[in-house]
């Protein structure tokens, strides 16, 4: 088990972590959200059912990640605007065959309400003496989406990334790049919108059978200008660079920008919000990613608090997919903390769940991600399917 230990010197202006390797990372240009006591919203009545729902996904977002940008940021536990929502609650994330999960089998639990194998994409392999299938299964943002809500499903990963992919494909691999971006031909979703290494597949003149089908329904935009000059009837897949993602507020600016296309609709709107970038500082023991994708989502939150404090029907739910580097982090004392990676991998803990508006309550206490998944259904008013 390698274990690096970052050493994170607390000073305004200038912060530099030291991992054990010597690698010596800056943090100081991540400032983090500062807000105030009436920022934090009060609970909303129990009971009521939300018109629109935002749904944020931080990748190997665990309590580690929490932990040590709240001591960066704030100096103390606790303190992210998004810690201060209402409700909370622990999930649980093992897969159907491991106990530490994978994305891929951790979002189809979290879209679908059921668990699968890692690596499963929107649907579940299943082995029989008849030899090995792969049984698809809809998404409530599919089911919804069908029924008339809108739906936006945008991420700072790949479109093909396990996370968003398993609310429209369905592919027994992950890995199946090509198969998961060919199931965007029966996607109807509003927006889909992620990083822009999915073009040149996109561009691929050997898969132009596949686009022309695509642009049947969507437009497909690169750059946050494109996407924003979007016609307003249009569907659309959207592309953005990494420069623009690496930004602190890049998540709540696409997140933003997809509200303003879906809101119109008169039945509401479901959103999945997903950073990866915590997942990233896990696995690479890079805690400048950690905290910039912890500090990435909290601004996002509080971006989804302020539209849910003007449109009161709508439901706001911050969670992860599983812990990635069981990370803990400590304060030495006021000028220094120190942030500890106990491995590069994913690990079995279960992550926080915070949420804010109707139907929050829900979200409280120790769930499985499979009940996240049909609270949320129950909510839309659709069925999933739940295999045995
Ligand atoms: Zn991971």
């Amino acid at each position: 088990m390698n274990k690096f230990i970052s050493t994170v010197v607390l000073t305004s202006i200038c912060a530099f972590a030291f991992a054990a390797n010597d690698k010596k990372i800056e943090l100081g240009k991540y400032e983090g959200l500062k807000y105030s006591a009436n920022d934090v919203p009060a609970a909303v009545e129990a009971g009521a059912k939300p018109k629109n729902i935002i749904l944020l996904i931080g990748d190997g977002m665990g309590s580690g990640a929490f932990n040590a940008t709240s001591l960066y940021i704030h100096g103390e536990n606790g303190k992210l605007f998004m810690e201060q929502l209402p409700v909370k609650g622990m999930l649980k994330t093992r897969s159907l065959n491991s106990g530490v999960t994978d994305s891929a089998a951790a979002a189809t639990a979290m879209a679908t309400g059921n668990k699968v194998n890692n690596s499963n994409i929107g649907g579940r392999t299943v082995k029989s003496e008849e030899g090995t299938n792969f049984v698809p299964l809809k998404s409530y943002a599919t089911l919804s989406n069908e029924k008339g809500k809108a739906i936006a499903i945008i991420t700072s990963d790949s479109i093909a990334g396990a996370t968003p992919s398993a609310f429209f494909a369905h592919k027994p691999s992950r890995h199946d790049f090509g198969g998961i971006l060919t199931d965007l031909m029966d996607c109807k979703f509003d927006v889909v919108l992620g990083g822009n290494n999915t073009l040149k597949w996109l561009r691929n003149k050997d898969n132009a059978a596949v686009v022309a089908k695509i642009a049947d329904t969507h437009v497909i935009t690169e750059g946050m200008s494109e996407f924003e000059a979007a016609p307003a009837d249009k569907k659309v897949i959207a592309h953005l660079d990494s420069k623009f993602l690496d930004k602190e507020t890049s998540v709540a600016e696409f997140m933003n920008a997809s509200i303003a296309r879906v809101e119109k609709n008169p039945n509401g709107f479901f959103m999945m919000v997903e950073c990866c970038y915590p997942d990233k500082g896990g696995h690479g023991n890079d805690p400048s990613k950690t905290v910039l994708g912890t500090i990435h989502m909290d601004i996002a939150v509080k971006a989804a608090v302020d539209f849910a404090n003007k449109n009161k029907d709508t439901l706001v739910i911050v969670t992860a997919d599983h812990e990635t580097g069981s990370i803990s982090a400590s304060s030495r004392d006021d000028k220094e903390m120190t942030i500890t990676y106990n491995s590069g991998s994913h690990s079995a803990a279960n992550v926080p769940v915070y949420a804010f508006g109707p139907g929050a309550e829900l979200f409280a206490g120790e769930i499985d991600n499979t009940v996240l998944a049909k609270n949320i259904a129950s909510l839309l008013g659709v069925e999933l399917e739940i295999l045995k």
